[in-house]
């Protein structure tokens, strides 16, 4: 990795939980500036997008204009069940998703909500696979997740997205 990743959270509808878990990874605890990651306050700083929460009609154009003001190449990662597929939302009126039906998705991090240890490994495990030596193929956009082959807490990037129990 050549340079610190800075990281724009960007927050869909949802409970808060997965909110106050990505927040967490900041505190000193979990601290992920030991990374050289930052949170950022604005999409134009960021290399990576961090969305959870599921996006609704109003929230996937305000998500559309985040994603294009982040400079390219940058990253997107699904953090939460409801990131990941919709989750309980799925199904409602609004429901505007999930994620990777409105922008490129470069991993997903699943859990209602996932620990800051998951994410945090999560984040990990796509610098290595991005910067490392592994390389992982574009994003497959055809790929469905289905939510009911999801593990709670499991790691998953698109380097391999398996998500069977
Ligand atoms: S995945 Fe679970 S914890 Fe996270 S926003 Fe959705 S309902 Fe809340």
């Amino acid at each position: 990795m050549k340079k610190s990743l800075w990281l724009f959270h960007f927050g869909g509808a949802s409970c808060n939980n997965c909110d106050i878990e990505i927040l967490a990874c900041l505190n000193p605890r979990f601290d992920v500036e030991r990374f050289g990651m930052l949170l950022v306050g604005s999409p134009r700083h960021a290399d990576v997008i961090l969305v959870n929460g599921s996006i609704n009609k109003k929230g996937k154009e305000r998500l559309v204009e985040v994603y294009h003001q982040a400079a390219k190449p940058c990253l997107v990662v699904a953090i939460g069940a409801c990131g990941c597929t919709g989750g309980i939302f799925a199904e409602g009126d609004t429901f505007a998703g999930p994620v990777d039906n409105i922008i490129p998705v470069d991993a997903y991090i699943p859990g209602c909500p996932p620990k800051p240890e998951a994410i945090l490994a999560g984040l990990a495990k796509l610098v290595e696979a991005k910067f490392g030596k592994k390389k992982i193929p574009s994003p497959d956009h055809t790929k469905k997740i289905d939510e009911n082959e999801i593990v709670e807490n499991e790691i998953v990037t698109n380097e391999k997205v398996t998500l069977k129990k």
